[in-house]
């Protein structure tokens, strides 16, 4: 990967000779980033949000977990994994967030069952340096952690947890950007060589660009409605720290997380539960937060059941990974299909209409990363990562695929 050589410096101009000016839909953390790097090049960037405050669906919960999901072998899910987690650390340490909105305490993946027991095994055989991670056994999981651990452990030290409202924030403080908030994009159009986002009120914002980082919602709009994202509802909890849990030093894992207390609460989750969209708040699902940080240690099997939750939307697509690019326009293919030796210039492009979507359980850590690889692609420079992973991000993926043009995939997924 060459992530390495990525910028992770406060705000500052530099300007390419492509730098323009972009509209982007949704202020979540995909939308915040992605006005982040754009801005960092001289962009002039437009943040539009429906909401009357920025980070208020997928990216509200008052903390979420940074860290990786890394597997037995170097896929694409993997490497984005990786990439993603280094870049956003470093990102969070360069932009000092406060001490209540970012901390990198560590975090233990535990190997509660056989199948994390045999992926705990196979990573740690990868040899990864060992400032990423390292194998510890239950004895030394528990020192590290403040609480008694039954299991052994994968240990980051430097993963943590994020504040992402404060995150999305500290991001959009660059004097390139300018937030409408209250501003429900309804229609996309091109005029005139540029693109333009309306509303019930007309014609909100205007230029030369659009990018799409409005997760589920991206699909209300006709140049992107055939994605294939789905949403995925999920709950965490918050829960009052007592005697023994205060002790809790850093974030810890199974098939969820729990968080150091801060300000005496912990926070926990999440739930899955697909094919439902609902974001009420269910008593159930606070209990199964409960159940499963029971299980994590006997310091936490006196936590009382008295909990607040907040649900939202995950979005994600069949093989988990972003939609990350320039669109092109379905219908018109479909009318008019090319031969799989295209040039790519000769495809239906919606010239200058980007995404940056699904980011699923992980947004916190890739859509950062996805933001600055997006912005390098907008703003003509070298690929910062892999064809591979390109090819594994590019939005056309599903649609070429279906219509039996999977060579065009890696032609068009760096112009
Ligand atoms: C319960 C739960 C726990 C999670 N825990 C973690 C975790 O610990 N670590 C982690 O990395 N990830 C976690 N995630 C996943 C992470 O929160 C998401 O991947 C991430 O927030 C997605 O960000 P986003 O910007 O793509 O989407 P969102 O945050 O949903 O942002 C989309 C924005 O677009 C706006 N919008 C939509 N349509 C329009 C429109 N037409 N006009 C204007 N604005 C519009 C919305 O209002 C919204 O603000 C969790 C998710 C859930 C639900």
């Amino acid at each position: 990967m060459l992530y390495g050589h990525f910028s992770t410096s406060k705000p500052h101009q530099i300007r390419t000779k492509d730098a323009s000016t972009a509209v982007i839909v949704g202020a979540g953390i995909a939308g915040c980033a992605t006005a982040y790097a754009l801005a960092k090049r001289g962009w002039q960037v437009q943040l539009i949000e429906r909401h009357a405050h920025i980070a208020q669906e997928a990216s509200g919960n008052p903390r979420g977990v940074l860290s990786p999901r890394l597997s037995s072998q170097a896929n694409a899910l993997d490497q984005l994994s990786c990439a993603a987690y280094l870049y956003t650390i470093r990102l969070l340490q360069a932009l000092s967030l406060a001490a209540d909105a970012f901390q990198a305490c560590g975090l233990l993946q535990l190997a509660f069952n056989a199948r994390e027991q045999q992926r705990i095994q196979e990573v740690y055989a990868r040899q990864f340096s060992t400032s990423l991670l390292n194998l510890v056994s239950c004895d030394e999981a528990s020192h590290i952690a403040g609480v008694k651990l039954s299991h052994p452990a994968l240990y980051f030290p430097q993963a943590g947890w994020i504040n992402p409202h404060a995150f999305c924030t500290a991001l959009i403080q660059h004097p390139n950007i300018k937030l409408h908030i209250n501003c429900n994009a309804l229609r996309l159009q091109q005029y005139a060589q540029k693109w333009q986002v309306l509303s019930t009120q007309g014609c909100i914002a205007e230029a030369d660009a659009v990018v799409l980082a409005n997760a589920n919602d991206a699909l209300q709009f006709i140049q992107s409605a055939h994605l294939p994202v789905t949403a995925v509802r999920g709950q965490m909890s918050t829960i009052t720290a007592d005697l023994h849990s205060q002790s809790l030093k850093c974030v810890v894992c199974t098939d969820g997380y729990m968080t150091p207390a801060l300000q005496r609460i912990h926070c926990l989750g999440a739930t899955f539960s697909a094919h439902d969209h609902s974001t009420e708040i269910r008593d159930a699902d606070n209990n199964s937060n409960l159940n499963m940080v029971k299980k994590m240690s006997e310091d936490f099997s006196a936590l009382s059941s008295i909990m607040q939750g907040r649900a939202a939307l995950r979005s994600t697509t069949p093989d988990y990974l972003p939609l990350l690019g320039e669109l092109i326009d379905a219908s018109t293919l479909k009318q008019h299909p090319p031969k799989h030796i295209s040039p790519p210039p000769a495809l239906p492009w919606h010239h200058g209409l980007f995404i940056n979507v699904a980011h699923g359980a992980k947004g916190l850590t890739t859509a950062p990363f996805c933001a600055e690889i997006l912005a390098s692609l907008m703003s003509h420079e070298p690929s910062p990562v892999e064809m591979s992973l390109l090819q594994a991000l590019n939005p056309n993926r599903y649609l070429l695929s279906e219509m039996g043009l999977k060579r065009l995939i890696s032609a068009t997924s760096f112009r």
